[in-house]
């Protein structure tokens, strides 16, 4: 009878984004407000559905997507969000008012809190008149730029010319033309259309980021100047939430024991995310890189991430005999195990932004080498703002990438960068502790959904 009195915990439905970056946040934020004594719901697509039987507390209702297995395969992320988008809208306002086996058609919902790449449910919270909040799982600094280039489009010249690309773009410091976060894959159209659509979003309550107040203070004041809704910088997640099991990938594990026969520092982590692709010329400039550095690497090469070949099968035999076990190659590595291992003193990242949160938590300096989209701006805080990693500019080549590594690993500008990082690493506990910001605004955060 130990409930008795107390009222049942309220219901927040939480809708994550169908990508590893954007399911890996929410559902540390779902863990973390289990733990708050809210009853969670995680209303995800078909398209990459999350492993639920890793979070038996949590109950999940899956949205009809009406994703073909051919749309499903297809490299073009921009053209899957906007058919998700476009197909879920309907089937997610069916689930709540309707029903599921999970929810009543009665059932108050006191909040929405979704992924504004899955703008279709901030829709469905205003038509319903539920109470919305916006999980932005990217960089302050990535959504306070992005209205430029729409009004970059407006003025006729979303591709700048040549000679704006080193220009420095006025009030963002320290982004240039160039550090624009321009979706590179497939139809410029597409990405300028979903672009409009998701800048449109005006979540009712609040904004939640997954970033640190004192290491993004000015593109969080600017995004608060745009949307005029209380902010909250509650990052990073999962320093709140360590155990939360989120990989839609196979772990292998076994780069764990590689590891632990290395030296403290030595080894350079290599990995561009969960999106990227790279082609078979990029891959061997990596490669070769890697082999001339003569440092250890750990290097994570997805499946499929090379659409011509099959994984390191097509790696060349000259580069297998000359690193011998030098280097271990795995297809998904546990991330935060790995930089949190004592043999890892670099990280060689696209700057996706849980990798960047990630790499800093555990203090260990980067070499950026951003692909597309929010990576471009992410890296250019890296290196010329945070001034903890290495920039790669430009076509991958095999001595940049050996010059790089070695800067990094080995050289006064590499262990200059290990102590800022460092520092930067001290900041982020001291937020995440007791008193600290990042508690503070989670628990502003708990007591407005309470107040629902
Ligand atoms: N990740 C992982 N194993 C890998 C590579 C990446 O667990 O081998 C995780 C990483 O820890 C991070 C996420 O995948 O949490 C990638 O998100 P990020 O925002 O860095 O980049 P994206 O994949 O969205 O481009």
């Amino acid at each position: 009878m130990e409930n008795q009195g107390r009222n049942p915990p309220k219901r927040l439905v939480l809708i994550p984004g169908p990508f590893q970056g954007h399911l890996t946040p929410m559902l540390q934020l779902a863990t973390i407000l289990k733990s708050k004594d809210f009853s969670i719901t995680i209303a995800h697509t078909q398209f990459n559905s999350p492993d639920f039987s890793a979070h038996p507390d949590l109950t999940f209702l899956c949205i009809p997507d009406g994703l073909s297995e051919q749309e499903v395969q297809s490299p073009d992320v921009v053209a899957i969000v906007l058919r998700l988008n476009d197909n879920c809208e309907s089937s997610f306002r069916e689930c709540l008012t309707r029903g599921t086996n999970h929810m009543e058609p009665g059932d108050k919902i006191c909040c929405i809190i979704y992924d504004p790449l899955v703008y279709f449910s901030g829709a469905v919270a205003c038509d319903l008149k539920i109470p919305s909040i916006a999980l932005y799982t990217n960089s302050a600094a990535y959504i306070a730029v992005r209205p430029i280039l729409l009004q970059l489009k407006a003025q006729g010249h979303i591709l700048v010319p040549d000679t704006m690309l080193q220009v420095p773009v006025p009030l963002h410091q320290p982004l240039r033309f160039k550090d624009l976060p321009i979706y590179s894959y497939g139809s410029l159209d597409s990405f300028l259309e979903g672009l409009a659509l998701t800048l449109n979003i005006r979540p009712s309550s609040a904004i939640i980021f997954n970033t640190i107040h004192c290491l993004e203070e000015s593109p969080l004041a600017r995004v608060h100047h745009q949307y005029h809704v209380p902010i909250f910088p509650i990052g990073p997640l999962h320093k709140f939430a360590p155990t939360s099991a989120v990989s839609l990938l196979q772990e292998d594990t076994g780069c764990i024991p590689w590891l632990d026969k290395q030296t403290h520092n030595s080894v350079i982590y290599v990995s561009l995310g969960s999106v990227a692709h790279m082609n078979q010329d990029q891959l061997s400039e990596m490669a070769w890189g890697l082999a001339n550095s003569k440092e250890p690497f750990l290097w994570v090469i997805r499946s499929g991430s090379n659409p011509g070949a099959e994984w390191i099968e097509a790696m060349d035999e000259n580069f297998k005999e000359c690193v011998k076990d030098r280097g271990c190659i795995v297809k998904w590595a546990p991330q935060k195990e790995v930089l949190a291992h004592d043999a890892v003193g670099g990280f060689w990242s696209h700057c996706g932004w849980n990798s960047t949160l990630e790499s800093i938590c555990e203090g260990v300096p980067m070499i950026c080498q951003p692909c597309f989209g929010d990576q471009k701006v992410n890296a250019r805080y890296l290196t010329h703002e945070w001034r903890v990693g290495l920039e790669l500019e430009g076509e991958i080549e095999r001595g940049t990438v050996e010059r790089a590594v070695r800067t990094l690993m080995k050289e006064k500008e590499g262990e200059e960068m290990r102590q800022r990082v460092f520092d930067l690493k001290h900041k982020f506990d001291v937020s995440t502790g007791d008193g600290g910001s990042s508690c503070h605004y989670l628990s502003e955060l708990v007591e407005l959904l309470r107040s629902f």
